[in-house]
Order: structure tokens, then C-alpha cells, then sequence
């Protein structure tokens, strides 16, 4: 399961982070999870909350955000909102489409103790 492998590079981040700036508790971990990332925030707080245990963030509260998909336009020559991946452009119905954002993962914040 991906969830899974990405949970535990969160928490190897997370007690990297906790080894360098020594903190002993994380209250609150702030994730980022683009529409178009192909991961699945329910299956990845699962996942978390197995591979965060005994780690300075068991039992932190997961806060996931979801910015949607951006992607420029060749036809229109803009960035639109793209809600999945195979979607064409909301303006003119084309499928010249790069994928700018939205399409990432990252952790963005840690609420420590
Ligand atoms: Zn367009």
C-alpha cells in the first residue's frame, strides 16, 4: 500500500526534525496533499496512525489540507483549476494541459511541544 511508505517517510522526517531541534512532542502535524497526488487522505491517516506510534507524534492531531490541481492551458495561455488528472481544461474543453501544481505532497507544518 503507497499510503503506507509515505507515512513512514513522514515519520522518518518527523523524528529527524525531533533529533535536530529536540522536541519530545509533536502536537499537531499539518500535511499538504494536492487533489492531483494520487494519495488518499483517509488511507493515508490510516496509515499514519499505525506508523506514528511510539514516535514523538503518536497521537498528534493530522490537519490535511487539499489544494486543488492547477495546470497550464497551451490553448487559453492560463493556469486553470484542474479537479482530476485526464480532466480537460474548464474553459475551452481542451487537453493541452501541463500540470503546475497541486500534484504534491509535503508535510507544512509541526505544532511541537
Ligand atoms: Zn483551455
Amino acid at each position: 500500500m503507497h499510503e503506507m511508505s509515505l507515512a513512514e517517510s513522514i515519520r522518518d522526517l518527523i523524528e529527524t526534525q525531533a533529533r535536530k531541534e529536540r522536541f519530545n512532542r509533536v502536537r499537531t502535524v499539518e500535511l499538504e496533499i494536492g487533489q492531483l497526488a494520487s494519495v488518499d487522505s483517509a488511507a493515508l491517516r490510516f496509515a499514519l496512525d499505525i506508523a506514528l506510534r511510539g514516535t514523538p507524534a503518536d497521537g498528534a492531531e493530522l490537519v490535511i489540507a487539499e489544494p486543488a490541481g492547477q495546470a497550464w492551458c497551451m490553448h487559453c495561455a492560463r493556469t486553470v483549476e484542474l479537479a482530476q488528472r485526464g480532466d480537460g481544461c474548464p474553459a475551452c474543453g481542451g487537453y493541452q494541459l501541463a500540470v503546475t501544481g497541486g500534484d504534491q505532497m509535503r508535510v507544512s507544518g509541526l505544532l511541537v511541544d
